[in-house]
């Protein structure tokens, strides 16, 4: 199959509200290109050293965002351009994309990542800690990020019940933070869950953005 024709599949399968980023990490400029001309324009990556010279060398009006975890060092890259980074799973690295944020003049658009897996390789904040960022002092400083929402990593397992049981809790904790911390905010709207495997019941749970690598582009190496 090719990568337009899997594009064209998903796209068919997701609902419109649903927003498909295209997980191009490993992937090479021809190949993003070929889906950039299948009409995708929003491409995710998980590393800022391949982001950066990516971003670089492919079309303006695509939409980048930064999937992965992000070291606090490698902020400098993205923050002049990404146009979300889904993976903020510290207090610290939000300081930092702020403070990146304003020596480039650009409020940076983020989303917290929150721990939802039973696994413990995952990143993330659990709830409390992620109550605890929004009500500190020094969040309430922070003129150079804006917080669009939550993003989270479901188990690697077959177990579908356990991957839905995840989603829903991470679901519930969006609708909590919204009432909680940006009523009358229509700006914290973006739900990120779901991948190649689990972007069905992703979004049979509440997701409304979807990082989907192998089923556009094939296994990666
Ligand atoms: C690689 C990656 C994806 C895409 O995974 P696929 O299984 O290839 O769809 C999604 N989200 C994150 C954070 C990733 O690192």
């Amino acid at each position: 199959m090719s990568i337009s024709k899997n594009l064209q599949n998903i796209l068919e399968n997701i609902p419109e509200h649903v927003q498909l980023v295209a997980v191009s990490k490993t992937r090479t400029v021809e190949e993003i290109m070929e889906a950039y001309r299948a009409g995708q324009r929003h491409f995710g990556e998980s590393k800022a050293q391949e982001l950066t010279p990516k971003a670089e060398k492919l079309p303006d009006d695509i939409q980048w965002h930064m999937v992965g975890h992000l070291q606090s060092n490698k902020v400098k890259y993205v923050a002049p351009f990404v146009d979300l980074i889904h993976s903020v799973d510290k207090h610290k690295l939000l300081k930092v994309i702020n403070k990146e944020g304003r020596k480039n003049n650009r409020t940076v658009p983020v989303l917290l990542q929150l721990h939802i897996a039973e696994e413990s390789t995952k990143f993330g904040m659990d709830f409390e800690e992620t109550c605890a960022l929004l009500e500190s002092e020094s969040y309430s400083e922070m003129e150079f990020v804006k917080v669009r929402g939550l993003m989270g990593m479901a188990t690697f397992t077959d177990d579908t019940a356990q991957i839905r049981r995840e989603f829903r809790q991470l679901k519930k904790n969006f609708d909590h933070i919204k009432e909680k911390y940006f009523s009358g905010d229509p700006s914290f709207d973006t739900l990120s869950m779901g991948m190649s495997d689990d972007y069905v019941p992703g979004i049979e749970e509440g997701s409304n953005m979807v990082r989907i690598g192998t089923a556009i582009f094939g296994k990666r190496n």
